[in-house]
């Protein structure tokens, strides 16, 4: 028996123990369901119960043994139900090629944007309000591997529903896509059941900035501007500088989160910038970022910040 099968038996007897035979066959697909999201998040595969209902419906073992429940008595019932978990959990390692639209995936981040998708934004499909700038150097975490690493270039991802990794047009009430038609190059290629798609994604282009606002020289100029003396960088030096410090540096980590503040308004006022897009042009402000490193920055009546310990545990945005 291999490791991966004795693993399966054991939790699968574990399972045995306090199962109900006098369950209706209603019951029974609801437990089998709940049972089987768990095993398979025990074995690190992320489905959706939608998916797995899908899944076993199609399976024509499970099916049948389902169907044989009503006429068996209590000690088949106990065979059945551990055959059901042991065949759904065989079925769930090779899952049916079709997407049953349960949002799992938009629920675990929102897309990164591709070369390919710049007709989508330029033609307004996707609005510009709706992306952020992650600016290279700042900490994300791969929704895939679950792995913390710091951007090496600059990337557009649509924006995440606030306090969430939900992608913003993912409509919660019935888990669909609300752009489906237009939706971006990775929500295409990207499968539950099939990792080729991910791997595709990194031989191919990120979107950046000055690709997309390509011929809008004076936003491209400022943008660069902003980023040469605003750059991630420096925020998390002048953070590893008040750490040594032990807050000394201060002011000079609020000048700089002042000046930061000031060229992203002064600027989208001169230029006439539409306000809810400004975490697109200049990613997103050193105030908002303060939460990365443990703090929050809070306004003072006269207009002056000041940094505050966030109790809140800041988690990286995700790429
Ligand atoms: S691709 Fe995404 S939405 Fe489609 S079934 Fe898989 S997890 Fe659900
Ligand atoms: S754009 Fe649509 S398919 Fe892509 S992550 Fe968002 S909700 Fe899901």
């Amino acid at each position: 028996m291999s490791e991966l099968e004795r693993r399966d038996k054991n939790q699968i007897d574990r399972t045995i123990v306090d199962t109900p035979a006098k369950w209706d066959r209603d019951a029974l697909r609801a437990n089998l369901l709940e049972r089987l999201v768990f095993l398979a998040s025990e074995q690190e595969l992320e489905l959706s119960e939608k998916r797995v209902r899908f899944q076993i419906e199609q399976d024509q073992s499970c099916r049948e043994l389902i169907e044989s429940w009503s006429r068996s008595d209590d000690t088949q019932r106990i065979a059945i139900w551990k055959k059901l978990l042991r065949r759904g959990l065989e079925s769930l390692q090779d899952l049916a090629k079709t997407c049953v639209r349960c949002g799992q995936c938009c629920r675990k981040s929102s897309p990164t944007l591709y070369l390919q998708d710049l007709e989508l934004v330029r033609s307004e499909k996707i609005p510009l309000s709706n992306l952020v700038t992650l600016r290279k150097g700042e900490p994300v975490t791969s929704p895939f591997s679950q792995t913390p690493f710091y951007l090496p270039e600059e990337c557009i991802k649509l924006r995440e529903k606030p306090g969430a990794t939900e992608c913003i047009f993912l409509d919660s009430a019935t888990d669909l896509c609300l752009i489906y038609q237009s939706r971006p190059y990775q929500c295409q290629v990207q499968t539950c059941w099939d990792a080729s798609g991910i791997k595709e994604l990194t031989s191919q282009t990120m979107l950046t900035r000055n690709t997309l606002f390509a011929g809008l020289d004076t936003l491209v100029e400022i943008m660069n501007d902003h980023e040469n003396r605003c750059h991630f960088e420096m925020l998390y030096e002048l953070f590893e500088t008040l750490k040594e410090t032990q807050g000394e540096s201060v002011e000079e980590l609020l000048d700089a989160l002042a000046f930061e503040d000031h060229y992203r308004n002064f600027i989208a006022e001169k230029l006439n910038l539409p306000r809810d897009s400004l975490e697109l042009f200049f990613g997103r402000s050193f105030s908002k970022l303060a939460r990365l490193f443990g703090y929050r920055v809070e306004d003072r009546p006269d207009g002056s910040h000041v940094l505050l310990p966030d109790e809140s545990l800041a988690r990286p945005s995700e790429s």
